[in-house]
């Protein structure tokens, strides 16, 4: 058994993590030892920070994504087990550089604001004053106004908020109706906005993009302080932007006024062209029925416009340590152990689906599959996904696992299999006993989930310590099990079929 020293840091972890669970008697020294390397030699925290801190953001075809793989193969191999990276397709290579804006008219203001993902950038910095959409009523009209009024400037074409308070705040501090009222306001202007400026955002890029707009201007605020969702852009030439909800609102308001904004621009970005995509694996062969396996599944990649620490950092990281703690703790599994970090989840479950597109034998000796993929929360509910005798397996897997875990899960049975949203629905449609692992929401949405905020001091290691003792012991016991998990499956009162399993994109959209 290959193990790295543990680092002199682990030390200070094992003094702050509290001692084995009061409830948890148990005659099995395997679930014994895993509990205690849960919680009283946790690596997450080393490696969390590791990954999210250090490697950072790991946007699908950018050198994050191929510096996050590289760590993870060297990860497990530090743990004495067997992985490699295995390209599934190409996506649209993009590296993201520096971007910074100032406002420099009418008045020197830095602004909070970054680039989308794949978007240009600027030709070192740039300058163009700021101008919104005006109102328009004719397809003749809207075609003027692109042919004259948007060449070399930046077009804010982003919903302008009312306010940028949360909405608890009215309801905090506000009159009797004060957040209905506000509510009411903002929703007749977003439909105003909608019906008379900018009706689809994304053809409104298009279409500026082509008129020589030097920048494109938005704010995808989630309506929570400081907390914009960041996703990406086709554009080729404009700068694609999204500015906080404050600062976009200040430009928004100096355009409308007439008081002639101008930004100066300087984003850095450098399109790679298509590059190759990877899913990393990792095995511990089985020593009795190597070829069923019982598969540890987390996509890898994130959008970027925090690091993604709860979406999937947590669930990546979480499925690194049970590896770890397998390994250290039953490293002769009778069924083989497979870890699947898939590149591409966010682009459409792709890595999952193009692994078990190419890997029809190993998705026929699944054993059981167990993906988590909602944030840093302990896990809490657990439907057996429409497999009607999958319940009994895990009512005897669950029973093994100490009550202060069990008693926050509920087991839905048969539930329902999912068609998609994370990768176990990449294995589910196949009949694959292929679970997801929910957890509780810790303000995932709207707070962390593809937003700027989605950084390592969100991440609740008590909660994922608490889910890699139950993970670990979920797959030493699936392992043991003296019987196959069923795949019988569920009817559907409306007469639907069981979800088909889609490819995957193994090249991006032309
Ligand atoms: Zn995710």
């Amino acid at each position: 058994m290959l193990r790295r020293a543990a680092l002199p840091l682990f030390v200070l972890f094992w003094m702050a993590v509290p001692a084995a669970a009061q409830n948890f008697s148990t005659d099995d020294p395997v679930l014994e030892r895993m509990w205690v390397e849960a919680m009283e030699n946790s690596h997450l925290e080393v490696m969390a920070q590791a990954l999210m801190d250090s490697v950072g953001p790991r946007l699908t075809g950018s050198p994050g994504i191929d510096r996050a793989h590289d760590w993870a193969v060297r990860t497990l191999e530090g743990f004495g087990v067997e992985a490699r990276n295995e390209q599934y397709g190409t996506w649209n290579g993009w590296d993201r550089g520096i971007t910074h804006i100032d406002l420099i008219e009418p008045r020197i203001s830095t602004l909070h604001g970054t680039m989308l993902a794949w978007s240009p950038g600027t030709d070192g910095p740039v300058e163009g004053e700021v101008v919104v959409v005006p109102e328009w009523s004719s397809e003749a009209e809207l075609d003027a106004w692109l042919e004259s009024e948007v060449e070399g400037r930046f077009v804010a074409i982003g919903f302008p908020q009312p306010t940028c308070r949360p909405d608890y705040h009215y309801d905090d501090f506000g009159t009797q109706g004060a957040l209905s009222r506000m509510q009411e306001a903002r929703s007749e202007a977003l439909q105003a906005f909608r019906e008379s400026r900018v009706p689809n955002q994304g053809q409104f890029r298009t279409r500026l993009d082509e008129a020589g707009a030097l920048g494109i201007l938005e704010s995808n605020w989630v309506g929570r302080p400081g907390t914009n969702r960041l996703f990406g852009t086709s554009t080729e030439n404009a700068v694609t932007l999204d500015l906080s909800c404050e600062d976009y609102g200040l430009v928004y308001r100096l355009a409308e006024n007439g008081q002639n904004p101008v930004l100066r621009v300087n984003a850095q970005a450098e399109d790679l062209g298509e590059v190759p995509v990877y899913n990393t694996i990792g095995i511990i062969e089985g020593s009795e029925l190597p070829d069923e396996y019982v598969m540890l599944s987390a996509h890898f990649d994130s959008w970027d416009g925090g690091t993604g620490a709860t979406d999937n950092g947590t669930g990546s990281t979480l499925m690194l340590e049970v590896m770890r703690i397998v390994s250290e703790v039953y490293p002769n599994p009778k069924r083989s152990i497979v870890i699947g970090l898939w590149g591409g989840e966010e682009q459409g479950l792709n890595g999952s689906r193009r692994f078990a597109a190419d890997n029809p034998d190993i998705v026929d000796g699944i054993q059981a599959l167990f993906n988590q993929d909602n944030g840093t929360g302990r896990v809490a509910n657990i439907s057996t996904q429409g497999l009607v005798d999958a319940g009994e397996h895990w009512a005897r897997w669950l029973s093994r696992v100490p009550s202060e875990i069990t008693t926050h899960i509920s087991l839905n049975m048969p539930g329902n299999p999912s068609t998609g949203g994370t990768d176990h629905a990449s294995f589910i449609c196949a009949g694959a006993p292929a679970f997801s692992l929910s957890s509780v929401s810790w303000g995932y949405n709207p707070y962390t989930w593809h937003t700027i905020l989605d950084t390592y001091d969100k991440i609740v290691f008590e909660e994922v310590r608490n889910n890699a003792a139950l993970i670990s012991m979920l797959v030493y016991l699936a392992s043991e099990d003296p019987e196959p998990v069923s795949r019988t499956q569920r009817t559907f009162p409306d007469g639907r079929d069981w979800p088909s399993c889609q490819p995957g994109q193994a090249s991006p959209p032309s």
